[in-house]
């Protein structure tokens, strides 16, 4: 069973080094040096350059792939809105940056998501800093419309991404970090790891034990219902993602909805009143100012939304039953091969879709910065005990918004602030 079969992950792997003959590498070095601060020069010739390096002659040793070495003020790790809102910011203070990502153009997680995908913040909402989301203030983008803008605002601000280049590790060496993407070495003093709280599928073990012939699928792998078998689904995780889920797959097939109803917003949520009035309240004074870790409110909310995640924000209870979604108690475990639910029901079904969440993903930063639940010890984004390593976009990483496209900014420029401040410091 393959239950996630993540997309994109091609592309990460995308940098694995080709060719037997190193014969561009002194051309790249001379073309990175100049490029450095031409920012979106970078975004596909560099990718390019990366993949072409082979061996090292130098090394009389034809067969062995040359390591290729490059200092930098800040790495950045990650072109989503966190990364990108990180660069903005750093570009306007002047600081030598680069930006990594795995994927092969900006804006691919995106892309990747279910082919219905809406944003369900409007577009009012969706813009990064420096550059509105250019909709209609109260439409809601699509899945695409919002990956083109994240492109679109790389190359208007002339961000120095590079593309297909996926960090494998990042360690210390002394009072700099070391980014390692293949062979390739970026040396820095500071790395913003900007890779999100949405990176790696989180599948309860006992899946493994349902029968084999239970489609299976993480919603990172859920395009359409075309996906599924003919009958029944049950979607594991009531929150934004399944019940969005639930209410593309009821079109075509009888939907169960399992696990706790983690709330939601209580009023119309394309009306007048709601645009213009209760979702501005919600998302930028209850998620941005109320919900933060400096204040006892935002303190309480924290753990209740690491574990279930935030309410309903579009769709409503009575959406899902007018759609005829079924709601049942949480999944505790398998019996039978089929899944069985708290209170002891077993269900049959013929597929699942695991709306169960996601890890951060952030494993390949082999430094000692995890708690004993795995998150990353942090405040506003400056990791403990790590000078100049920084991260952004973790769950309630400052507030609720941290994870949000609003919150995006606040976060970004807090973390380029801190830089900035380091940088002059060493400066004198
Ligand atoms: C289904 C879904 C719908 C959402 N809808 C909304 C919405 O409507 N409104 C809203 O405000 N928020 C929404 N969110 C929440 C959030 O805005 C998005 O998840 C957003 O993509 C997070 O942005 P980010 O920059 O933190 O991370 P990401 O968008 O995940 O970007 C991180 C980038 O880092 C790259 N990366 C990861 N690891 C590496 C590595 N090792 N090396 C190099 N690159 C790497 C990835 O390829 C990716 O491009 C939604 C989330 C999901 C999952």
């Amino acid at each position: 069973m393959n239950p996630t079969s993540i997309s994109g992950t091609a592309a990460m792997q995308a940098t694995t080094l080709r060719g037997r003959h190193n014969i561009r590498i002194a051309e790249t070095r001379a073309r990175a040096g100049a490029l450095l601060e031409q920012g979106a020069a970078f975004m596909h010739l560099e990718a390019d350059a990366l993949q072409a390096t082979g061996s090292d002659p130098s090394s009389g040793d034809e067969t062995r792939p040359a390591l290729r070495e490059e200092h930098v003020d800040v790495v950045v790790i990650g072109a989503g809105q966190n990364g990108l809102s990180v660069g903005y910011h750093l570009a306007r203070k002047g600081v030598k940056f680069v930006i990594l990502e795995g994927r092969e153009r900006v804006g691919d997680i995106w892309r990747s998501r279910w082919d219905s995908l809406r944003l369900f913040t409007p577009a009012r909402f969706d813009g990064l800093v420096g550059m509105p989301f250019p909709a209609a203030r109260y439409s809601f983008p699509t899945k695409d419309e919002m990956a083109d803008y994240l492109e679109a605002y790389a190359r208007r601000f002339a961000l120095p991404v590079r593309t297909g280049v996926n960090v494998d590790e990042v360690t210390r060496s002394g009072e700099r970090y070391v980014v390692t993407s293949g062979q390739t070495r970026y040396i820095a003093r500071h790395v913003v790891a900007a890779a999100s709280s949405y990176q790696k599928p989180k599948i309860p073990d006992f899946a493994a034990s349902f029968d084999p012939s239970i489609r299976q699928l993480h919603s990172v792998a859920y395009k359409n219902p075309e996906q599924l078998k003919a009958g029944g689904v049950l979607l594991v995780g009531a929150s934004n993602s399944g019940a969005e889920i639930a209410m593309d797959v009821a079109r075509t097939h009888q939907v169960w909805l399992s696990g706790r109803h983690p709330g939601h917003i209580p009023v119309a949520y394309n009306g007048y009143f709601a645009m213009r009035l209760v979702l501005p309240v919600v998302l930028r004074i209850v998620f941005h100012r109320l919900l933060t870790v400096d204040t006892p409110m935002g303190r309480r909310a924290k753990p209740e939304q690491l574990s279930h995640g935030l309410p309903l924000i579009r769709v409503k209870p009575q959406d899902l039953d007018a759609a005829g979604v079924r709601r049942v108690p949480r999944v505790a475990g398998a019996r039978d091969g089929k899944p069985l639910l708290d209170g002891g029901q077993l269900l049959d079904v013929a597929n699942i879709i695991w709306c169960t969440g996601f890890r951060a993903g952030l494993d390949w930063i082999k430094l000692p910065i995890f708690d004993d639940t795995g998150r990353v010890k942090q405040y506003r984004g400056a990791v403990e005990g790590e000078p100049g390593l920084y991260v952004c976009g973790l769950h309630f990483q400052h507030s609720t918004s941290s994870t949000m496209i609003h919150g995006a900014a606040r976060d970004a420029g807090y973390v380029a602030d801190k830089i900035g401040e380091r940088m002059r410091a060493a400066a004198g």
